[in-house]
This record gives structure tokens, C-alpha cells and sequence, in this order.
């Protein structure tokens, strides 16, 4: 049996309040310790080995410290951990194999954020995430470069899918009904490889 010794540690970073994934391998992190900073340039924390547990040290959304000592036979086996707030009971992220990291981002925003009112129109963009959930789950969104692995990032008005390969970005507009028709129209995403664009400009040469 092959143990894949790739993982990604997913977080929410305090400062830009964006989902970071880091990868890394297993055998890496027996030497060395990971630093954890967003691309935001915030240093989210670390994670390291020490003795049979790896330990991992980080900030919360609240910018409460967390430190969170996770058994080694967990985190060689486990495919996905929800990692919570040891103080607060919050979620911090995610930590397992790339495939179901990247999986629950991407399919988890519309249950995370359905309660909240940080959006400029709610209803809408729970409409446009979970259209995207479907897409995703037919398999209908990808990059067209190698390793196509698309995560998402929900903001206020937008949405953006990102290629985590390739960084190449999709902007979606969700906060008008105008915007919730276009993405119904929609079949299939295919992602250029390293460009960023809006699904608006992207739209126009098949309309
Ligand atoms: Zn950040
Ligand atoms: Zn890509």
C-alpha cells in the first residue's frame, strides 16, 4: 500500500480573514518545523513534531492563540480533521490529505456562512454558492492547466475561484439577482491557466 505523505493544512487567517492552504509533506515536517503565513504576508503560526504528537500553534479568526497536540497515528491517518479552537470551540480549518481539504472548502462555504450577515446580499450569494457546490460536484469546475485543484474564496459581494496550481483566478460577481441568473446559465467553469478574470469577461465570447 502506497501512504500518500502529501497533506495540507487549511486555516483562516485573522488579518485577511481568507482560507490559507499550506502543503506540505509528512516527511518534511519530521525535521523542521512549518511556519504558517497566509499570503497575506500574517504569520498564521506553525506546526511541528515533538516526540509522538505533532503540535500545532496558531492564531484564531479572533486572534486568540490555539494550540492544538494531535496524536501522530491521527495525522498520518486520518483523510480529513476539522480542527477546533481548544479555547472557543470555533473552527480553525482543516488538516488532511489535499483531495479532501481542498473538497471541503470548496463544498463547505454554504453551510459555514449560510448564518451569516456579512454578505451584501445573503440570498444570493447562498443561491451562487450552492450552484457552485453542484458544479463542483459534477465535476464542472477545473483549471485546464496540470494539476487543476480549485479552491474557493467568498467575499462580501464575490466570490473567486482559484486554481491552488497554477493561481489562476475566476471572479464572480454575487450580490445582484442579475448576477445569480448569469452563474444559472452556467454548464461548466474552465479555468485558463494563470490569468484572472471575471466570469462577466469570461462569458463574452460564448454569448
Ligand atoms: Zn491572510
Ligand atoms: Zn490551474
Amino acid at each position: 500500500m502506497i501512504v500518500n505523505s502529501e497533506r495540507t493544512i487549511a486555516l483562516t487567517c485573522p488579518a485577511c480573514q481568507g482560507i490559507q492552504q499550506h502543503r506540505f509533506s509528512l516527511f518534511s515536517i519530521s525535521q523542521k518545523s512549518l511556519q504558517l503565513t497566509c499570503d497575506c504576508g500574517f504569520s498564521q503560526g506553525h506546526l511541528r513534531r515533538l516526540n509522538k504528537h505533532f503540535e500545532l500553534d496558531v492564531l484564531s479568526i479572533e486572534g486568540d492563540r490555539a494550540r492544538i497536540l494531535l496524536p501522530r497515528r491521527q495525522f498520518f491517518g486520518m483523510p480529513l480533521i476539522h480542527l477546533l479552537s481548544p479555547i472557543s470551540g470555533q473552527g480553525l480549518g482543516y488538516l488532511g490529505d489535499p483531495a479532501s481539504v481542498e473538497e471541503i472548502i470548496l463544498t463547505g462555504p454554504a453551510e459555514l456562512f449560510l448564518e451569516s450577515n456579512d454578505f451584501a446580499n445573503p440570498t444570493v450569494m447562498r443561491d451562487i454558492l450552492t450552484t457552485l457546490e453542484d458544479l463542483a460536484a459534477r465535476d464542472k469546475i477545473r483549471c485546464e492547466c496540470d494539476h487543476s485543484s480549485i479552491g474557493i474564496d467568498v467575499y462580501f459581494d464575490q466570490v473567486e475561484l482559484v486554481c491552488a496550481y497554477c493561481g489562476s483566478v475566476v471572479k464572480i460577481g454575487a450580490s445582484t439577482r442579475q448576477h445569480q441568473e448569469r452563474i444559472a446559465r452556467v454548464d461548466e467553469i474552465v479555468m485558463e491557466p494563470c490569468t484572472s478574470l471575471f466570469l462577466g469577461e469570461w462569458l463574452k465570447p460564448l454569448t
